[in-house]
């Protein structure tokens, strides 16, 4: 009785799905939810390996499963059977940083290396802050897996330590495993400031207790684009964060740069990451306001040669779109306000609820609006480090226009 129970609960735990579903994992999609699964042959256990077949019994995919979330399972594998050995995980690996290697010189030692399920990780992200990797999980199903991923992040990347940080949604299962955010999985304690490079400019990243990672490595290349644009201009950097664009902007050559956030945390890290860089800000002024960005824009009277926009994300959810659309409509409005004349609005949005086009048009409108006559300069989207490969998947985006 005991050796059969055994047995039971070594056999593979297999699913079939329905046809309707079937098509979508065929076609590379990382989710399989819970009311597509037609029948299992045992229950399942958080983040064991679940072999997925279609009606007819062929082999569809292989993933990580999760009794409790509506994506029971996370794909890792759709094809052809395989089996998913140390030899596999350690290709998988290399294969995320192969892409990393040609966009990356020594001046940028800050950048993603896992984007989650764009990269075959599915509900994971791993980002390189100089010395320092941080691993974000999104999903309790790799908890099983952490032994693994930081072996091969000491085998492969150039870091002395990883650390581990939980999203919400998995604290309380990390507990469980005795995991907790903000843990160091290898390598020393972090005493000093986690500092890097990106493009030759000097950043800290607040690994341990930051927003994402720590810093958003995700805006990059809008951030060498308002450094290429700021040249004799005054910058307004709303929703500044640790004022990535303004210190670009500065290098860039602005006359002037403001960081405007509501956390004067933010606001402390903009000033250190200002000061770091003084030899390439030069004289470029730099000035730091603690508000509500709302707020502020209403009452400000000032202009700016450019007006930078980048609010955290307004739809968490499907069910706050609407709200999300309007927000960010009266945010557009007060920001063209702001924007003095032959000045560049730039407008990001990284709420994967609200699409590129639609987010386009509202900014497009809100600048109709202000009657004033501008021109659309271009349109930006995922760096190659954060890949978008499937439509949930593509959460920023960013348009700029001159008036
Ligand atoms: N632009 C930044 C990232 C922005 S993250 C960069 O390139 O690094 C969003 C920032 O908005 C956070 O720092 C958060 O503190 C700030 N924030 C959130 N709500 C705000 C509000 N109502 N007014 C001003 N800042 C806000």
């Amino acid at each position: 009785m005991q050796s059969s129970e055994q047995t039971e609960k070594r056999a593979t735990l297999r699913l079939r799905i329905a046809s309707t579903a079937e098509w979508k994992v065929r076609s590379g999609h990382p989710w399989i939810f819970a009311d597509s699964i037609k029948s299992q042959n045992r229950a399942g256990a958080m983040g064991e390996l679940a072999v997925v077949y279609d009606k007819w019994d062929n082999f569809l995919a292989i993933g990580l499963f999760d009794p409790y979330s509506p994506i029971r399972v996370r794909v890792l594998h759709a094809g052809k059977p395989q089996t998913l050995d140390d030899a596999w995980w350690s290709e998988r690996f290399a294969n995320a940083l192969k892409l990393r290697e040609p966009l990356f010189d020594a001046s940028t030692t800050g950048y993603r290396c896992i984007h989650g399920e764009s990269d075959g990780w599915p509900g994971l992200v791993l980002d390189r802050f100089g010395d320092t990797a941080v691993l974000k999980i999104y999903s309790a199903v790799w908890f099983g897996q952490l032994e693994r991923i930081a072996a091969l992040v000491r085998e492969r990347l150039p870091v002395q330590r990883l650390v581990v940080r939980l999203s919400r949604n998995v604290e309380r299962l990390g507990a469980k495993e005795k995991i907790t955010d903000g843990a160091i999985l290898f390598g020393p304690a972090i005493e000093e400031l986690v500092l890097f490079r990106e493009n030759g400019l000097a950043f800290e990243a607040d690994v341990l207790k930051g927003q994402k990672t720590g810093f958003f490595l995700d805006q990059r290349e809008n951030r060498v684009k308002v450094g290429e644009l700021a040249r004799g201009r005054s910058v307004l950097n709303t929703f500044s964060f640790s004022g990535g664009f303004s210190v670009y902007a500065a290098r860039g050559g602005a006359t002037s740069v403001t960081d405007l956030d509501i956390s004067a945390h933010a606001l402390e890290a903009a000033e250190r990451n200002f000061r770091r860089n003084s030899a390439d800000t030069g004289d470029c002024r730099h000035e730091l306001v603690k508000a509500d960005a709302f707020d502020w824009l209403k009452h400000a009277r000032d202009q700016f040669g450019v007006v930078v926009l980048d609010p955290p994300s307004f739809a968490k959810k499907e069910s706050e779109r609407k709200n999300a659309l309007e927000a960010y409509a009266r945010l557009a409005t007060l920001g063209v306000a702001r924007v003095e004349p032959s000045g560049i609005l730039v407008a990001a949005s990284c709420s994967a609820h609200i699409g590129a086009e639609e987010f386009f048009a509202t900014v497009r409108s809100s600048a109709r609006m202000s009657g004033r006559k501008f021109t659309e300069l271009e349109t930006t989207s995922h760096p190659a480090d954060h890949p978008a490969k499937f439509a949930e998947a593509a959460y920023l985006k960013c348009i700029y226009l001159q008036f």
